[in-house]
């Protein structure tokens, strides 16, 4: 039996319950049906249905905001390791069922295993690192007066919104939710109405961890409706949002009387600049990696080649190649390294650029076109003879598609890369030092990588600028979205205090 055989074979035993059972909110820790009945949630790999997922709404957000409202007190009082050692038990059990995660999670998205076997130990890597933080995640400072002791620390926010989007998004949440645990907050999670299945997964695995019930709960629906009616609920303090740039727009007006703290992690259009001097070698591969790995669905994908003309050619020459070999197939292959695009809203979204390509007056030099029609597959894709204002250059594609601009000087180039909507990541080729130093001080994004592809470390800060975000993400960073600093001055009793309207 070949490994995609047995890949589908397991599959389907994983799959099994939910297809009896279809995927039910959890709330308090119980099953409860969705208050508008059920959708359905679609493989992208053949267009079947894969199960039944409860259809929340207001009713249900309400009584999940509740359950974390409920909730909040014991688990901001438990003591920290006892908080600590409930995260590294969940950690565990995400380890210990990484193949069902990652199975489930390319059936559901057609993200290729090849990337996704690891996007489940990732989660657990999350939930491990934010163990580790708990017991300082209070800790404060003590800055003397000459007459006050003060002293400040860090409390949880109270229960919290997440809001998570359709791409790896088992990594995703768990990247939101194993800070807000480890901070001390209760959870509210409505994962993408397009990828429900790992969302249901982590919430059981919690739970058989230890986690009580009420502290992590699910709300399945549509952004509209379930995701709006979290905003706006008084009981959430804050929204922790990853999407589109619209979309952050809408959580930041949904959440305003209600006066909630939002983190917005949004879209990008990222540059990898690629300069003559550079390992060419090493820029290649990193190019080809951040764009049509992950099926092109990642908010850090370098959607954006600058290249520098006097290497133009041979660079596009040696691109053109390897793309047209990018092995595109059934995602449970672990060949495969493109799989079908999430659904047939995104796949009309992604195919509309063919044409929008053609139009703006760029050349298909790779892709551009459909594979079958059983699924959503389509062809890595590279555009050349492009430059910056056509909308294949400004507009955040999410696909296996690279749009291929050519400059000659470094001002040049910083002027192209700098001219976007978006500021998430840039990735910069160049063995000139002082060159890099110079460039990266004044590109405009959150994360910059010299030459190198997008290598996460936990400990840094993650996010984004311009209409790529508000927040970052990543070590302590992380804590200071979900707790609250509370200052407290202790008098030494010498200081006078003002007398009014005595004699
Ligand atoms: P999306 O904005 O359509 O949906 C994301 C989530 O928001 C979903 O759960 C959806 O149901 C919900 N939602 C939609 N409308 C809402 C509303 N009015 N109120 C509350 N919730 C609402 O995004 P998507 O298409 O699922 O994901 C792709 C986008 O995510 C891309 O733009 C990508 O760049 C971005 N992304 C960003 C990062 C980052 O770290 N910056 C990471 C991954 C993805």
């Amino acid at each position: 039996m070949s490994v995609l055989d047995e890949n589908i074979k397991k599959l389907e035993g994983y799959l099994a319950r939910f297809k009896d059972t279809g995927i039910l909110n959890r709330i308090a820790g119980q099953d409860v049906v969705g208050s508008q009945g059920a959708f359905q949630t679609i493989s992208p790999v053949d267009k079947s249905v894969i199960c039944d997922v409860a259809h929340g709404d207001a009713t249900d957000i309400d009584a999940a905001a509740s359950a974390a409202h409920d909730a909040f007190a014991a688990w901001r009082d438990m003591p920290a390791e006892e908080r600590k050692s409930i995260l590294i038990r969940i950690a565990d059990a995400i380890e210990a069922r990484a193949e069902e995660i990652a199975l489930c999670e390319c059936w559901d998205t057609g993200q290729a295993f090849k990337f996704m076997s690891k996007a489940a130990l990732r989660g657990a890597e999350n939930f491990r690192y934010f163990a580790d933080q708990v017991v300082q995640a209070r800790d404060g400072q003590h800055l003397k007066s000459p007459t006050l002791m003060n002293v400040t620390t860090r409390v949880p926010i109270g229960p919290v919104g997440v809001i998570t989007p359709w791409n790896t998004p088992f990594m995703l949440s768990t990247w939101k939710i194993a800070p807000a645990l480890a901070a001390g907050c209760t959870v509210v999670h409505k994962p993408a109405e397009a990828s429900p299945l790992t969302a249901r997964l982590l919430v059981e695995i919690a739970e058989e961890a230890g986690l009580p019930k009420g502290v992590l709960n699910t709300v399945n629906g549509f952004g509209e409706v379930a995701g709006k009616a979290l905003c706006e609920h008084p009981k959430i303090k804050a929204i922790a949002f990853v999407g589109e740039s619209r979309t952050g727009s809408l959580i930041t007006k949904q959440g305003a009387d209600t006066l909630k703290r939002n983190h917005l992690e949004l879209g990008g259009k990222n540059p990898v600049i690629v300069f003559d001097d550079a390992d060419l070698e090493r820029a290649l591969d990193a190019a080809i990696f951040m764009i049509y790995s992950i099926n092109g669905e990642r908010c850090t994908s370098s959607s954006r080649l600058l290249v520098q003309d006097t290497i133009q050619e041979a660079f596009e020459a040696k691109l053109i190649e390897r793309v047209n070999h990018i092995t595109v197939g059934h995602p449970l292959d672990p060949k495969t390294e493109v799989g079908p695009l999430v659904s047939q809203e995104h796949f009309d979204k992604v195919t509309s650029y063919f044409e929008i390509a053609k139009q703006d007056g760029a050349t298909i030099a790779a892709g551009g076109r459909a594979v079958g029609d059983e699924g959503y597959f389509i062809r890595p894709t590279l555009f050349t003879k492009a430059h910056n204002k056509m909308r294949i250059a400004q507009e955040e594609i999410f696909g296996p598609v690279l749009t291929s601009i050519a400059f000659s000087t470094e001002e040049e180039a910083l002027a192209i890369a700098n001219d976007t909507a978006y500021g998430l990541t840039g990735y910069v080729w160049t063995n000139d030092l002082t060159r890099a130093l110079r460039f990266t001080d004044k590109l405009e994004a959150g994360m910059i990588w010299v030459n190198s592809e997008n290598v996460r470390h936990l400990p840094t800060p993650f996010g984004g600028v311009k209409a790529s975000g508000i927040g970052r993400d990543g070590g302590d960073w992380s804590f200071e979205f979900y707790m609250e600093q509370k200052h407290i001055g202790f008098a030494t009793g010498q200081h006078k205090i003002t007398k009014l309207g005595a004699l």
